[in-house]
């Protein structure tokens, strides 16, 4: 029996960070939402007890570094399942982009092996499993709107934002999200957006008062480490989005857009240079 799950890309409607914490993670205040770009993730048992992936992307891992992998062995280990799978990784999401690939694939591997070994997991003990692969993946497991605190695990849901365009787009270059709060100062952070606002925004669904106060303290490294991410943002800005932010660590960044004339007008002239550019929903 084969099984097929997917894995969408997530952004950040803001990324504050409150404080660093002696266990060496960032206190985060995010708040994150899902769009329809998405791997796509194909499973199969094996009679043997292995682990094997593929994909038809060159450049990820395929061994146990892999989170999809990773994920797969904990929850076989966790729950004794003496049996293998083979998980083919369909990747449409950007790699190091800050959109959450990975952690994805991996909650996506977490649902799909509840499924096809008919383990009965609740959602709320994946989630507890996905904690274990990175602070992105409990989210990744419900995925919708929420507002995520602690380390990005304790997850409040919300209703969707206003509905309107997403332009994304990927500068050729890949960003390290360790590396890039490695050199966050956290306690000299020049600006912090402000999530209260935001979540009123999504609250009383009023998407200039979101587009007004998105916001994400990580800008302040990946900016001024690749100047080629605010040259991006600006673009988007003139050439006419409503709202524009970067997504995680970056250096995806993504302009909101209410009009769909607007659209196809931005989308062609960031394609002049940007190669990985996307036009796609928000997930409600
Ligand atoms: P995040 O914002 O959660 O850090 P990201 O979007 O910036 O994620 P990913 O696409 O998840 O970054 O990739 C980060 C690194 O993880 C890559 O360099 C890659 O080698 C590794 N990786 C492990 N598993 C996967 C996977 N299934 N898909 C993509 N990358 C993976």
């Amino acid at each position: 029996m084969k099984i097929y799950e997917k894995a969408p890309a997530k952004i950040n409607l803001s990324l504050d960070v409150l404080r660093k914490r002696e266990d060496g993670y960032h206190e985060v205040e995010m708040v994150m939402t899902m769009v329809d770009l998405a791997d796509r993730l194909e499973m199969e048992e094996l009679p043997r007890d292995t682990i094997i992936i593929s994909s038809q992307a060159g450049y990820i891992p395929l061994d146990e570094k892999n989170l999809a992998f990773q994920a797969a062995k904990l929850i076989k280990e966790r729950y004794d399942v003496r049996k293998g799978v083979y998980i083919h990784l369909n990747k449409k999401i950007p790699v190091a982009a800050g959109l959450a690939g990975g952690s994805s694939d991996a909650a996506a591997a977490l649902r799909g092996l509840n499924r096809l070994w008919k383990l009965h997991i609740p959602i709320e003990e994946l989630k507890k499993l996905g904690e274990e692969l990175g602070s992105d993946v409990p989210f990744c497991v419900t995925g919708g709107t929420a507002l995520a605190k602690g380390r990005g695990e304790v997850l409040e849901p919300l209703p969707a934002p206003p509905q309107c365009w997403v332009v994304l787009a990927k500068p050729p270059i890949n960003v390290s999200t360790a590396e890039i709060y490695g050199q966050l100062k956290a306690d000299s952070i020049r600006s912090h957006p402000d999530t209260g606002k935001v979540l009123e925004a999504i609250r009383n669904k009023d998407f200039h008062m979101l587009c007004d106060h998105m916001g994400n303290v990580l800008e302040e490294v990946t900016l001024d480490r690749y100047p080629q991410v605010q040259q991006l943002k600006q673009a988007m800005i003139r050439m006419g989005a409503d709202g524009v932010l970067m997504s995680g660590s970056g250096p995806t960044v993504f302009g909101l857009v209410s009009r769909e004339s607007k659209v196809a007008r931005i989308y062609n002239g960031l394609r002049g240079f940007c190669k990985q550019v996307y036009v796609v929903r928000m997930l409600t």
